[in-house]
């Protein structure tokens, strides 16, 4: 039999994870909207003896962000749970086979937006937090938080990050913290995500000289100095990637020159283009290469930048082999390590403690019909319990 705690979703449960996923589900949180979640969540954990802090973030030009960090326990060792209320948009409501914000139950799947990325997941911690607090009598060993923010799918401004300076400033510093996004590609137990690439996008604008087609001599083409200087990069690979990590790929989005006239040298063009890149690299290494690079095609050019997550890796130990015993106690599969896929808050939070990011099958993120098994809500819901009772112990 695996391991299920009190029986799994049994009725001695203070929390039915499906049931609090349908709720959360029937909150519309579409990034930048609160939706009601926030609040959902703040009334159960308070219900549950968890002291909550509601943190609304506001800058100038940015939406204000409702954001919630409760905790249970004064003393160690603490584990953190961070996730995300906030959903991408559905798209095009009738194409649903059910409501996106009904939170039904049908052919043995929750469905609706947020499902598995991640109402569910939050979900399922919630309820295995709830489990594993009753059989202390409501005074667990050590101490569990969450880490809830409104803002992961939007710009991320207002959210986790500036939960993370009011944390640190409160001298709350989890020992470690699980991320709950949906990092299983096929089934339960099957990826843990350790690390994650980071991501820079460049602009590069090339200047050369206008002028007629017929008399190329007379014209400097920016379009040919462009292409030689992105022809390097445009095999796909910077490296050869490295323990924990795939190559680091750079990738050409757009090449403008905006150019009507067929007779015309243009006299600039531009290129965007991703890299999205291993240990090996930080955006300063890679701005230092790209500059080395295109400093030696000779032409007048300008180069932009923006990184919005440098690569970070919590090197396999004590979390990720709790998180993989227990997830193997209940599923019988031991997850797979792995560093792959886009960014996550586990980015901004590996500044505070080790992070490791373990949720709900993936498949539907972001899709219409967004729907998660119930059988892996629950299962989810022991194995984050498991994980509790061996974190705590
Ligand atoms: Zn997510």
């Amino acid at each position: 039999m695996p391991e299920a705690g009190n029986g799994g979703a049994d009725s001695t449960d203070a929390i039915d994870a499906v049931e609090f996923a349908g709720r959360l589900i029937r909150c519309p949180s579409v990034t930048p909207a609160e939706g009601g979640a926030i609040d959902v969540l703040e009334s159960a954990l308070g219900a549950l003896g968890f002291t909550c802090h509601r943190l609304r973030f506001e800058e100038a030009g940015t939406d204000p962000i409702d954001n919630l960090y409760a905790r249970i326990g004064t003393g160690a060792p603490h584990l953190c749970f961070a996730g995300h209320t906030d959903v991408v948009p559905v798209g095009d409501t009738a194409a649903w086979t059910v409501g996106p914000f009904d939170g039904a139950v049908r052919d043995g799947l929750l469905w609706g937006r947020g499902a598995a990325d991640m109402k569910g997941g939050i979900a399922a911690f919630v309820a295995a937090a709830a489990r594993v607090i009753g059989e202390h009598g409501g005074n667990p060993p050590g101490s569990i938080s969450l880490l809830i923010t409104g803002d992961e799918e939007g710009p991320a401004v207002n959210g986790t990050t500036k939960v993370l300076d009011w944390m640190e400033a409160a001298g709350e510093i989890p020992d470690a913290c699980v991320v709950g996004e949906p990092t299983n590609p096929n089934a339960l137990g099957d990826m843990m995500k350790i690390g994650r690439r980071g991501s820079l996008t460049g602009t590069l604008t090339v200047h050369g000289t206008q002028g007629h087609v017929a008399y190329p001599h007379l014209a400097d083409n920016p379009i040919h100095h462009l292409l030689r200087m992105l022809e390097p990069f445009a095999h796909g690979q910077l490296d050869e990637g490295t323990a924990h990590f795939q190559p680091s790929t750079l990738a050409i989005t757009t090449i403008d020159v905006g150019n009507p006239a067929s007779n015309v040298v243009p006299a600039k063009a531009t290129a965007v283009f991703n890299i999205r890149f291993n240990d090996a690299h930080n955006s300063q290494s890679l701005e230092r290469m790209l500059r080395d690079s295109f400093d030696q095609k000779g032409a007048r050019y300008e180069l932009s930048t923006s990184c919005s997550g440098e690569s970070f890796l919590t090197e396999p130990g004590r979390l990720s082999t709790l998180v993989a015993d227990a997830a193997e106690a209940v599923v019988g599969r031991r997850p797979e390590l792995s560093t792959t896929g886009g960014t996550s808050d586990a980015r901004f939070i590996c500044r505070l403690c080790p992070v490791v990011e373990f949720g709900l099958v993936g498949q539907t993120m972001h899709k219409v019909d967004e729907r998660v098994a119930v059988a892996d809500i629950q299962s989810l819901t022991d194995i984050y319990a498991a994980l509790l009772r061996r974190f705590l112990a």
